[in-house]
């Protein structure tokens, strides 16, 4: 297996083609942004925890059932996924409210909800992300009626089994973003990553952050809280 050209780079990760025309290999950066790259950093190893994290994650989800991209990690910043084209859509599950949530509805952060929510985003960095319904999704040619109802299926299979593997560490699933890809069977897989970057992790003790949310908000202490992350999880 050839490493290929680079095909993409993204706020945090680079993508490469590779000699086999099914897999891509991705490499995970240290660079963070937020608010849509209008700040900008890096947190040291962030690369490396996200990488490992995410690999572990996509395995466990794997075992329940979930089809995912993950393939094989190469080293500690680079794995090998499948080549999906990616749904333009950001698919945010929550089981607590806080930010964007929390803001939109003057709901206090920290409020546990009722049942999980689901939520979509347009990616689409020149409009900002704008939230999206499932009929402007169908109507825009997004994705379909089947495609949406198989990434809610795998949305909320995500969130219960993320639920079960932070709560054995002592960690509450407040929310997350993932994202979907279609394989060329048409077949929809999670895709890019799960990790600290994609989402808000509390302590369940103190409800400390442990999460990009101490970059956003520049709370400090963002490598530690990535550290202990890893280190819960035994990465
Ligand atoms: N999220 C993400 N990428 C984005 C926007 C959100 O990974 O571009 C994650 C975020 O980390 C959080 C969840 O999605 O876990 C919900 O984010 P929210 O809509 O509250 O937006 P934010 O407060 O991050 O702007």
């Amino acid at each position: 297996m050839e490493i290929l050209e680079q095909l993409y780079e993204g706020k945090a990760k680079k993508v490469f083609k590779t000699s086999d025309p099914d897999l891509y290999m991705v490499r995970y950066k240290d660079d963070a942004t937020a608010f849509n790259g209008a700040k900008k950093g890096t947190i040291s190893e962030k690369g490396i925890v996200n990488n490992k994290m995410s690999n572990r994650l996509m395995q466990q989800l794997a075992e329940a059932g979930i089809p995912t991209h993950f393939v094989e990690q190469l080293s500690d910043r680079e794995t090998l996924v499948k080549r999906v084209k990616i749904v333009p859509l950001e698919v945010i599950v929550r089981n607590v409210a806080a930010g964007s949530f929390a803001q939109r509805f003057g709901v206090a952060e920290g409020t546990p909800l009722k049942q999980p929510t689901l939520e979509f985003c347009y990616k689409n960095d020149a409009l900002n992300d704008p939230m999206i319904n499932s009929y402007q999704i169908m109507a825009l040619e997004l994705a379909t009626e089947q495609e949406l109802t198989e990434i809610a299926k795998i949305a909320f299979a995500v969130n219960a089994e993320l639920q079960k593997i932070f709560a054995a560490v002592n960690i509450r699933l407040i929310d997350f973003k993932i994202e979907c890809g279609r394989l060329d069977d048409g077949s929809i897989i999670l895709a890019d990553e799960i990790s600290p970057d994609t989402c808000r992790l509390w302590d369940a003790t103190t409800n400390d952050k442990l999460d990009k949310d101490r970059f956003r908000r520049d709370l400090g202490g963002e490598v530690e809280a990535y550290q202990e992350v890893a280190r819960r999880l035994k990465l």
